[in-house]
Formats: structure tokens, sequence, C-alpha cells
């Protein structure tokens, strides 16, 4: 029993693996796009897991099918780590709805069904928002009314968990440390992208929100802004808190200073001198190195700074942006191993630093089956971190 079938649904798309967690391969490894459109291969969530089932036919074996594993984005302050799917739980998601408005009824559409398909398997539900339940009061209360907080959920809740639960354990090895040992500052840079504080090995402060638009520039969301622009906009333009929610989530960030979403488009534009796209490159930068400063203030101790995710892995140029000026506070890296090309978990910074900077690829993938599995009995926890 060492088969674990990973999904990962949108509101128009299924994103599959299935791993073998006896070593850790993956035996497949695919996507059903356009679920509902015209000339897509799947009418609805149903049709599309028939999909996934056909492609996968013939290396999934269900007498060996551990559990599935389902990524949800939100799990509210109810759920603080993976969890069996049961009808109570299918419920409690349900209620989550209105704070995940657009992921958390796409990832229960996929839940039912894959109950219904392979209703002999456990299904486990890995939660996006569950690493972050650690935080303290102090760092995810919002200053405001009781009313707002207690009956409506405002509070920050973080995303990106199981990626920065995943990229800590392994960079705590990469130093040849426990988790619990080490403090570090993580950097999930992808199209969404967040910063965790991570106090050995618990999440104490990350830069999401009660949703994702708090925090770091992204490809097309603002990040922080002072919440009364929404009010001004409304009042200027007339436009409804549906439209600037819209407008601050999918046109806003790199797309709206630089032109593009794609850091890589943005790079380019600026390497030949277009001022916008230097301004995106320098403002995402600078918004970094806002949060390295802030949560180095909330750790007091930081033994590393770690980069993940497209924009983390990839681009040299915004990790030198990130921690430009920060040598004074024991924060540096070589140039030469920034720039060197490599797919490895590695360290850029100086033999000499004092704080390790680390580039480590993310595998949320891994991770979901990782903790399926232990959930079900597979393997121990620590099954892992190998
Ligand atoms: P997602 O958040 O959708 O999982 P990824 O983590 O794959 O996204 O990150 C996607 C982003 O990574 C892209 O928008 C692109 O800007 C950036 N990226 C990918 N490769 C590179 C690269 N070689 N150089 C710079 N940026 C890159």
């Amino acid at each position: 029993m060492n088969q674990v079938l990973v999904l990962n649904s949108g509101s128009s798309s299924i994103k599959y693996q299935l791993l073998d967690m006896a070593d850790r391969s993956r035996l497949a490894v695919g996507i059903v796009e356009r679920i509902g459109e015209p000339g897509g291969s799947a009418s609805d969530h149903a049709a599309a897991m028939q999909v996934v089932l056909g492609e996968l036919a013939g290396t999934l074996d269900r007498s060996a099918l551990a559990a599935v594993g389902h990524r949800v984005v939100h799990g509210g302050d109810r759920f603080r780590g993976p969890t069996l799917i049961t009808d109570e739980v299918c419920a409690a998601i349900k209620e989550l709805i209105p704070l995940a408005p657009l992921h958390n009824p796409a990832n229960l559409m996929l839940i039912e069904v894959a109950r219904k398909t392979l209703p002999d398997t456990p299904q486990v539900a890995v939660f996006d928002t569950a690493f972050h339940q650690t935080l303290p009061a102090a760092a995810h209360t919002y200053a405001v009314p009781a009313a707002w907080r207690e009956d409506l959920g405002v509070r920050r809740y973080g995303f990106h968990g199981t990626s920065h639960q995943y990229v800590s354990r392994r960079a705590a090895a990469l130093l040849g440390r426990r988790p619990e040992e080490v403090n570090m500052i993580v950097l999930h840079l992808g199209n969404g992208a967040s910063a965790c504080a991570v106090r050995e090995g618990r999440s104490v402060d990350t830069s999401m929100g009660m949703t994702p638009l708090e925090g770091l520039i992204m490809g097309t969301r603002s990040g922080d802004l002072d919440p009364a622009v929404c009010a001004y906009i409304a009042r200027r333009t007339g436009r409804g808190a549906e439209e600037i929610d819209l407008t601050l989530n999918k046109s806003s960030g790199l797309l709206a200073l630089g032109g593009s979403n794609d850091l890589r488009d943005v790079e380019a534009a600026a390497a030949k001198g277009d001022a916008n796209a230097q301004l995106a490159l320098d403002a995402y930068c600078y918004r970094i190195r806002k949060y390295i400063g802030s949560y180095l203030a909330a750790l007091g101790r930081v033994d590393a700074v770690v980069f993940t995710a497209g924009v983390g892995e990839n681009s040299a140029t915004v990790r030198a942006g990130a921690v430009a000026g920060l040598e004074h506070l024991g924060i540096s890296i070589s140039a030469k191993r920034n720039t060197a090309d490599s797919k490895e978990e590695r360290y850029i910074s100086p033999y000499w630093a004092e704080t390790a900077v680390l580039v480590v690829p993310t595998d949320e993938e891994i991770e979901i089956a990782g903790q399926a599995l232990a959930l079900v009995g597979g393997e121990p926890a620590a099954h892992t971190s190998p």
C-alpha cells in the first residue's frame, strides 16, 4: 500500500500526481483543464475525474492505493493538520466557503467525486492554512471590532502552508539540524507569493492574511495596501466591492506595474531599459526585503533565509535584490553561488556568512502524499523528511 494519488482542483482544472511513496517516485503527473468549457475534455468534475482515472489506467494499482490526498485551500481555524475526510469534514469545508469562495467549492466538488469514484480508499484533506495554525494570537489578530473577529472569522490564516512546511523541514536538513533547532524565514515566490517566519519548526507569522491577497507583491495580486484605498476607489469610480476585489487579485501586482504577471517577462523588459518593468522589479524586491526585516524582528535569531517556488528557485536577480543591503544584519549572498545553474537544494550565501541563505525547491505533492500516508498509518510522519 504505497501509492498515493494527490489531487488539486481549481474551478476549471484538476492537477493530479500518482506517487509511489516507497521510493518517492512519481508514477504519473497530469492535468485536466478547461472543465465545463466548450472544447474541453470534461463537462464537469465528475467527468474530469473519469479522465484522470482513464489516464492512470495501467499505472494506478487500486490494491496498492493507500490514500487520496486532496489539497484544500482554506481550513479556517478548525483544521490544524491533515484530516481524514468524512461527511462532517465535508460539511465543515462547505461552511468555510465564505472565506474562500473561489477555492473551497472547487476542492469540495472533487472530494465528493473522488469519494464516490474510489469509495474503498481513505481520502485525506491537507489544508493550505494548517501549518499556520500555530501563529500566536498577537500575530494573527487584526485590530478590528470583536463582531468581525468573533462572528465573521476575520483574522490572519495564511496560505502556502504545505510548501512552507516542506521547505522549512528540508532547509533544516540541509543545515544538518533538526527543524526544532532552527529559526528561518521562508520566501515562497511563485505566482502567489508569501513569506513565513518559522520558529523551531512552527509557523509564527506569515504574510498572507485572511485571504491570499495580503503581503508580498505577486503576479497579479497587489499584496499590502492601505485598506482605505478600496473605499476611495469605490467613491471615485462607483465600482463595487466584488469588482475592486477582482482588480486587486487579478489585475494588480507585477502585471499592473510591469506589464506581465510572469517575472521572466518583467526581467527581460527591465534589462532592455523599460522603466515600468524596472519599477515593478524594484518594488517586488523591496517588499520582500521589508518582510525579511520584520521577521528578523519577530524571530530574534534567524539561522536561514530560504527561497522557493518558481521565482525563488529560478531568479538570481530577485534573490539578490531581496537581500541587498542586509549585510549588516548578517544576511548576504555569494554572486557566484547565486547565479550557478542548479536545480538542487543549495546554499547561496558565502561560506563565512552568519545566516545561511538557501534555495530549496518546493514539492507540495510529496508533502501532501506524505501527510496523507502518515495519517492513514502507512508510515510514520518522519517519512516525509528523508
Ligand atoms: P505557482 O504559484 O502557480 O505554483 P510557480 O511556483 O511555478 O507558480 O511560479 C511561477 C512563476 O515563476 C512564473 O510566473 C514565473 O514568473 C516564475 N519563473 C519561473 N521560471 C523562472 C525563471 N527561470 N526566471 C524567473 N522567473 C521564473
